[in-house]
């Protein structure tokens, strides 16, 4: 029997008829050497071409967006997010009123919490803010007023995501945020600027959403699901707004994750302080 051949003009054919398009984009942001290296390694095609070599593109395909695709694990270095000094963000104030001092389980248990766990193990759920703000208002302005009217320690959330799709660098990763009154231990927050109770956003601040969390399911791999603030909080927020929160569970598939909050685990079982 002939050994079926997977031609270049067929997996293109499949990267588009599985949505690929929503991800170029992405591609651009991607850093054009790590997709070439990990172009002979395990690409997201071949999930689709199983059995079969999805082979190579050269280089100079990859300066044709068409057929150029993200590498199969992402990682948030492959993506250009916009570091905390490139947007003059101050440093933590650990003597803040509602973080006061370093976490302690008995002691403090409100205070800045830099997980020793890794954060694999850590982190479990993406929720997805907007800022309610004009868009004037970017991530140093919202640090602004997290860290002097709500005696936060730093900016609540983990990442920003402008209106033309630029991510910044929020709160460090490896540091519990503040967010979602009683649900930032293990979970990511994620805020887009704009108002979406009253305007929608933009398909490339959705396409930002996407692939930042694309990136941080691949890094992170007990992350399995995603939620909107008011998800957690009905009471008490209407965030991330309802022309952002009716599009989550679509995107919650499209990221192979679950929709809602029953990921979240506490931080007495999450950190082991029983
Ligand atoms: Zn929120």
């Amino acid at each position: 029997m002939q050994k079926p051949q997977t031609t270049r003009r067929a997996l293109l054919r499949s990267l588009f008829a599985t949505g690929m398009t929503l991800f170029m984009p992405v591609i651009t942001q991607c850093s054009r050497k790590r997709a070439l290296e990990s172009l002979n390694t395990t690409p997201y095609a071949e999930e689709k071409t199983e059995g079969t070599n999805p082979g190579t593109i050269k280089e100079d395909e990859l300066n044709n967006p068409a057929v150029t695709y993200c590498p199969r694990k992402c990682t948030l270095e492959s993506l250009n997010i916009i570091p905390r000094a490139e947007w003059k963000a101050v440093e933590p104030n650990l003597e803040a009123a509602e973080e006061n001092g370093v976490y302690d389980p008995q002691t403090n248990p409100a205070g800045w919490l830099v997980y020793t766990q890794p954060l694999t193990e850590v982190l479990n759920t993406i929720i997805v803010h907007h800022s309610a703000l004009p868009l004037s208002d970017g991530p140093l302005e919202i640090q602004y007023k997290h860290m002097k009217q709500k005696g936060f320690a730093d900016i609540g959330y983990n990442f920003i995501i402008d209106e033309v799709g630029q991510i910044y660098e929020g709160r460090n990763i490896n540091t519990r945020g503040a967010h979602t009154g009683g649900h930032n231990t293990g979970t990511v927050g994620i805020v887009l600027l704009g108002n979406f109770e009253e305007t929608t956003p933009p398909e490339i601040q959705l396409v930002a959403l996407k692939t930042l969390g694309q990136c941080l399911k691949d890094e992170f791999n007990n992350i399995t699901h995603l939620a909107g603030h008011r998800d957690f909080q009905p009471e008490v927020t209407v965030c991330p707004g309802k022309n952002l929160e009716t599009l989550l569970p679509n995107l919650s598939i499209e990221l192979g994750l679950d929709f809602g909050i029953e990921g979240y685990i506490s931080p007495q079982l999450l950190l082991n302080t029983q």
